[in-house]
């Protein structure tokens, strides 16, 4: 059979008979509406809202049965009634009259079909599967949905605007290629995004005033990448990490993030373990740069979100004083993450009034400028950024500085990720327990009586480990 022939139907103030007054007719009277058809409605009588309409004259309504005349001044028909043989007369009649006719679910009897369709302003993405499988085309139509940014709808109506003035400045056709491919990959797409109308604008005059042979501007996204599990990045990252020519990743970015990206995108490691030095973050700058001036979209994926303790504000600062454009994309942190599944709620009503993300390198150097008695204080939650090693040192503190030694905690290791593992004890057993569960990085240390949920409360992964009582007795 061949294939259906795609088609965009200009209906403005031409009539659109629609035969049936429930509510399926009602769907596709709104639509036609919308495209501006004069619109007919024709059936013994209308549901609310059909009747509506046609008493305030925006439809209008030829009462009682379907006869072939009514089809004699439109030029389309839909059929969505819930009885067959109407729907078989009206998809007859508009054969004989050679008037296109749709049959609501019926691909057979219909002569032309209504599309899945996805919306951006004047621009339109419209999907068929031929009438044989329109979940097809939906489940199609939602991944879409997903993936193109509302802010298209903008950049149609900017382009529309000033096509005039872009076919006046650019009369070859080839060099106009090159220019839309030029401003597309350029800031303006970002800047609608953004909502900045104005710049975006200006950032297309600025490109259509520039010699054709001058290359991009390109720019960084700062990207939160989240915890490991890649359900939980945002769509604005996914949609980055489609666009993206390269991506400077973290370590810590999973490889079920980095599976999502363009399939071309050229993937640097750029991570650093713990007590990684400056050297690498110059260079991590220096990459950021020299790919940014080259025109193409970096993005610098974080694991986490950047702005905490990711060194985020530094790259920016970075940019910013070489006047490379950038955005930021927020990402879930490790302390929402492992809290969420490890079933430990950072605040409770009963338990805990604040939560405090921390990061501490307690291996016992000079360098400890945290508010210990602050971080003691009662009623609050602490999630700790940290390597495993300074757990020990982490313990006494607070406990010196009068945190209770009973006070519960939770290691969470790979939050989120299939082999996550939750460890829970007291702070008084901290370090030995994870010592006894070999915790590695990347954990997040939660303290505060809210851990202790987690026992009742883990829905993810395999149920919370403690320490042993042997080795309990021992200690005592
Ligand atoms: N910007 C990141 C944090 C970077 S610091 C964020 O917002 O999450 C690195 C520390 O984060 C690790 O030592 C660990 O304590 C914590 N961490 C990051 N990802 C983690 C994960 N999946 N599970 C547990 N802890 C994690």
């Amino acid at each position: 059979m061949p294939a259906l022939f795609p088609l965009f139907a200009d209906l403005k103030g031409r009539t659109v008979l629609v035969v049936g007054g429930g509510v399926v007719a009602r769907r596709k009277v709104t639509a036609l509406m919308e495209a501006g058809a004069r619109v007919v409605v024709g059936a013994p009588q209308l549901a609310e809202p059909l009747a509506e309409l046609a008493q305030a004259g925006r439809i209008i309504h030829r009462q009682g049965l379907f006869e072939p005349t009514w089809l004699d001044d439109a030029w389309l028909a839909v059929a969505a009634t819930d009885d067959v043989e109407t729907n078989r007369a009206v998809a007859q009649a508009g054969e004989a009259r050679r008037i296109w006719v749709n049959v609501v679910d019926d691909a057979e009897l219909s002569s032309f079909q209504v599309p899945a369709r996805i919306e951006r302003g004047p621009l339109q993405i419209a999907i068929s599967s031929g009438g044989g499988a329109p979940m097809l085309a939906r489940h199609l139509r939602e991944r879409l949905e997903t993936q193109l940014d509302e802010s298209l709808g903008a950049l149609a109506e900017l382009l529309t605007r000033s096509r005039e003035r872009i076919r006046e400045r650019v009369p070859d056709l080839q060099a106009r290629r090159r220019f839309f491919d030029r401003v597309l990959a350029g800031p303006v797409p970002g800047l609608l995004r953004r909502g900045a109308h104005v710049e975006a604008e200006r950032a297309l005059d600025d490109a259509l005033a520039e010699s054709p042979a001058r290359s991009s501007a390109g720019r960084v996204a700062l990207v939160g990448a989240g915890p490991g599990d890649a359900g939980l990045l945002t769509l604005r990252a996914l949609r980055l990490l489609n666009e993206a020519d390269v991506i400077l990743h973290d370590r810590l970015v999973s490889p079920q993030v980095l599976a999502l990206a363009r399939r071309d995108a050229e993937l640097i490691e750029v991570g650093k373990q713990a007590g990684g030095h400056s050297v690498q973050q110059q260079r991590i700058h220096e990459l950021m740069l020299e790919h940014a001036r080259a025109g193409r979209h970096v993005v610098r994926l974080k694991g986490g979100d950047s702005f905490v303790f990711g060194r985020g504000g530094e790259e920016l600062e970075f940019l910013h004083a070489h006047g490379v454009a950038f955005e930021v994309v927020p990402g879930i942190t490790a302390a929402l993450a492992c809290g969420a599944y490890a079933g430990i709620p950072l605040t409770h009503r009963e338990h805990a009034q604040s939560v405090r993300f921390v990061t501490a390198h307690c291996k016992g150097d000079a360098k400890d400028e945290l508010d210990w008695a602050n971080l003691a204080a009662e009623r609050q939650t602490l999630a700790v950024y940290m390597g495993v090693g300074g757990l020990d040192g982490f313990r006494r503190k607070l406990i010196a500085h009068g945190r209770a030694a009973s006070t519960p905690f939770a290691l969470v290791e790979n939050g989120s990720r299939p082999e996550q593992r939750v460890i829970i004890g007291t702070l008084a057993d901290l370090a030995e327990t994870a010592a006894e569960h070999a915790v590695q990085s990347p954990a997040l240390l939660i303290v505060g009586e809210v851990a202790a949920l987690a026992h009742s409360l883990h829905w993810f992964g395999a149920a919370p480990l403690s320490g042993s009582p042997v080795r309990y007795a021992q200690a005592a």
